[in-house]
């Protein structure tokens, strides 16, 4: 009875304190001069009701005001800078939900990058001349090569050690794909690594042999790859890396990501950037998970906690694990997949994929240890299978640890219809990448079609998703997308077809439904949908959705100004329509207008 007497006692003094304060805020408003103001815009909120305005003030970093023109005048002061936007597009900040910082940055200095090239003689070319001009090097690394570029068995086993024994036959050459999942080296590299054609295929892992001799190809896949040695930047080359990609994703309208894993010394150099004053964007982080290492599991999960611990800063947080590989990829064949891959694949009648994660009690255990720490899982899953045994893992999981966790599955390339409804049952978060959700030039049909057959017209569910009322986020896995304009995503998920013809280096389509590299357009998602997966829905993943992620007063000013107004655009033109400024905490980090 006492405590209930309190409880009322607490209530009342509650009531009159907010009114009194929402009577303030009414009179200080009133008298409120903001630091900037844009007016004359086509300001998309993505608040829950998906309002559009036409001005905004700031004031402190903050939105103090949303609304008409007319309504957002009142908070022009002396000092006010007021930027007319003359029927430009505002949006909520973009967030990336799955990236690896630093990126290709790093490479792009300091070792041999071969995203920019498409073919086999370019790729070999840029290699030559990457050694040739940095001679004396112990090693030689670089990355950004697919099985695209070759041919014949090349395209399933990936490419072979003779091309790199001819440019490099003394020095050790070890080029990661783009994807991080397959390496391929010279014949230097395998000797130094004393791999040999005795050795066998670790677990979760490939090295690829010649069928006919047994020898080594030159190509190693998934956990086979941990037998080789990794480049390592000191770590003032990884801050120089961050600051590069921290500008480079300003550019592209971000002002929030999500930190997926790349080297694990990047998680004091994000804090050290903090630290400096220099970190202009929300980084969240999961910190690594790997059944694969030796490391017992029980201690890599208190290390995940720990790390959530000592990373904990407002603009720099750990809030899980990730990202945890439940498969690899579907080139690799090492995706899980339900059903076999395609004969034609050439891994034989009865090849399922290689799961990354085997043991499926330890993940339920993992699950349920760092969930009931309220941390996330954050998963990377590509195959139908994977992706089932993931979201069975979650439901035991859930059962017996129930509460608001936001777990996430990534990639999502193949999902069996069945299990599209459980991701909303379970609250888990579809991360999906709408940059790959088209037929690729050069890579579908050769990759996706080639290893799984009817099943790749059916590949990246989008719409699926939206249609079943799952929490959809979008990332673009950077730098697997080398170049993450959320525009060419945006377009792509709208009409599943061709983005940026130049960057694939073909013709551009006039049409939304030319069929040539049109993806099930059945799973065509709407614009608003999209702006929703890329800002608050993001947000809410990286469980920043009280600060950012929508245009709402009291939320960060952290917006991106287009030069178009994206509603009456024609969607085959939106992967033009340039990025022109971006706001962080009411500052701008980015402006080419
Ligand atoms: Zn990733």
């Amino acid at each position: 009875m006492k405590k209930k007497g309190l409880t009322l006692v607490l209530l009342g003094t509650m009531i009159i304190l907010t009114w009194l304060f929402i009577s303030c805020r009414v009179a200080e408003e009133a008298q409120q001069t903001a630091d900037l103001v844009l007016t004359n815009g086509v300001i998309y909120t993505a608040d829950a009701a998906d309002t559009v305005l036409e001005a905004l003030a700031v004031k402190n970093g903050k939105l103090i005001a949303v609304g008409s023109n007319t309504e957002v005048q009142g908070y022009i002061g002396d000092n006010t800078e007021v930027i007319d936007l003359a029927g430009k597009m505002v949006l909520p900040g973009f967030i990336d939900s799955h990236t690896h910082p630093p990126g290709i940055a790093l490479r792009e200095r300091y070792s041999i990058s071969l995203n920019w090239t498409d073919d086999k003689a370019a790729k070999l070319a840029d290699i030559r001349e990457f050694i040739e001009s940095n001679p004396g090097l112990n090693a030689y690394f670089g990355a950004g090569w697919s099985v695209g570029a070759f041919d014949g068995e090349e395209t399933t086993r990936g490419p072979r050690k003779e091309h790199l024994d001819e440019i490099s036959p003394d020095i050790p050459v070890i080029l990661r794909s783009y994807d991080g999942h397959s390496a391929w080296v010279n014949s230097k590299a395998l000797e130094q690594a004393g791999i040999t054609e005795d050795t066998p295929s670790p677990e979760g892992g490939i090295i690829e042999k010649d069928e006919a001799t047994g020898e080594l190809w030159g190509t190693l896949k998934g956990a086979a790859i941990q037998l080789l040695p990794k480049q390592e930047f000191t770590a003032e080359q990884l801050m120089e890396g961050m600051r590069a990609f921290q500008k480079f994703m300003h550019s592209l309208g971000y002002t929030g990501v999500y930190n997926a894993g790349w080297d694990d010394r990047m998680f004091d150099v994000i804090k050290q950037l903090e630290d400096k004053g220099e970190l202009n964007m929300w980084v969240r982080s999961g910190a690594p998970l790997d059944t694969r290492k030796d490391e017992p599991l029980d201690s890599q999960i208190e290390q995940v906690i720990q790390m959530s611990q000592t990373y904990d800063s407002d603009l720099f947080k750990v809030i899980g694990a990730g990202e945890v590989f439940i498969d690899g990829v579907v080139e690799g064949g090492t995706a899980k997949l339900l059903e076999p891959y395609e004969v034609t694949a050439g891994f034989g009648d009865n090849h399922f994929g290689v799961f990354s994660w085997n043991d499926m009690e330890a993940l339920r255990e993992a699950i349920m240890a760092l969930n009931g720490e309220g941390l996330q899982m954050h998963f990377h899953s590509i195959g139908d299978r994977a992706t089932r045994e993931t979201l069975d893992a979650l439901e035991y999981a859930l059962e017996r640890v129930p509460g608001d966790h936001r777990n996430v599955i990534t990639h999502l390339q193949l999902v069996s219809p069945e299990d599209i409804n459980r991701f909303s049952e379970l609250g888990v978060i579809a991360n999906v990448h709408p940059w790959w959700h088209l037929k690729e030039p050069g890579w579908w049909e050769e990759v996706d079609f080639h290893f799984l057959g009817e099943r790749a017209e059916y590949e990246y569910p989008l719409q699926s998703f939206f249609d079943a009322g799952v929490m959809v986020t979008i990332s673009s896995d950077y730098p697997v997308t080398p170049v993450p304009n959320p525009l060419w995503a945006i377009e792509s998920g709208m009409t599943r077809n061709l983005n940026n013809a130049e960057y694939y280096g073909v013709e551009d389509i006039t049409h939304i439904d030319d069929p040539t590299w049109l993806l099930n357009k059945g799973e065509r998602a709407s614009l608003i949908a999209l702006l929703r997966g890329f800002t608050i829905n993001n947000a809410y993943a990286l469980f920043l959705e009280e600060k950012t992620g929508s245009i709402e007063v009291g939320k960060y000013a952290d917006l991106v100004v287009v030069g178009e107004d994206l509603f009456q655009a024609d969607p085959l033109s939106i992967d033009g329509v340039e990025i022109l400024k971006t706001f962080f905490r009411g500052e701008v980090v980015y402006s080419s207008w």
